[in-house]
């Protein structure tokens, strides 16, 4: 809805941060590439709800919802789950009352077709994409990153740790919730070979859509793993302001 100049020179600054049109940026990269770690400690900072679109698949799996079921398999031995019903699960998800002001997203879109129909969705509702950040590090550091990863067993937490740069305060033991840590089946050594494979080929239309669609609202950092997350954060965090 557009309101004509004058009406909108009347309205107060209160009623106009109800209209503001939310914000939607999102974290792209490899798997382990940090998405998780940047969106999660940006997103109270922006005021904005952090969704991982990974987060919504592995809690449908532990819920054994229908889509749950229908995408274990392939999640598990590293594949994707169909866009289709990413974008289902992802679009219920923006349109919860807490998403309104905006979200930052982490581990979507993963491919063109996921990118191009979540252009349709925010098209439909009148926004659009904000923002597009992109980490990019070298194969090398996400293997070293992946191999170490430990994941919350609370699907309702999920939280990510790393055994060398983000170890849990007590061995084991989520520092969020308490649950125990695991090492998901997808971080697994011949997962993680198909999981790289598979955004090596997924990301290159991706990237060149984006390159050709979003102009400046798409920024590359390149993290490695020689950086701290202080560093990280703090260049992802100046191309947002
Ligand atoms: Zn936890």
């Amino acid at each position: 809805m557009k309101f004509p100049d004058c009406v909108m020179f009347f309205l107060t600054r209160r009623v106009l941060w109800r209209f503001r049109k939310p914000t939607y940026v999102t974290l792209l990269g490899g798997p382990g590439a940090g998405k998780g770690t940047v969106a999660l400690e940006l997103a109270p900072l922006l005021g904005l709800t952090h969704l991982s679109t990974g987060a919504l698949i592995r809690k449908e799996i532990a819920d054994g919802t229908d889509f749950g079921k229908q995408v274990k398999a392939t999640v598990e031995a590293g594949g994707l789950a169909p866009d289709e019903l990413v974008v289902s699960i992802l679009a219920r998800a923006l349109k919860a009352p807490e998403n309104r002001r905006g979200v930052i997203l982490d581990g979507f879109p993963r491919t063109l077709r996921q990118a191009q129909m979540l252009d349709e969705q925010l098209a439909d509702w009148g926004v659009s994409l904000t923002r597009a950040i992109w980490l990019e590090l070298s194969e090398a550091d996400l293997i070293e990153r992946l191999s170490l990863r430990r994941t919350c067993s609370n699907s309702g937490c999920g939280r990510s740790y790393h055994l060398k740069f983000q170890p849990p305060k007590v061995a084991d033991t989520c520092d969020a919730c308490g649950s125990a840590l695991i090492q998901r089946k997808d971080d697994a050594p011949e997962s993680i070979k198909a999981r790289l494979a598979t955004y090596k080929e997924e990301s290159a239309p991706l990237r060149q859509y984006y390159k050709r669609t979003r102009g400046s609202a798409l920024v590359f950092i390149n993290p490695t793993n020689a950086m701290t997350k202080e560093e990280v954060l703090a260049k992802v965090s100046s191309v947002l302001r």
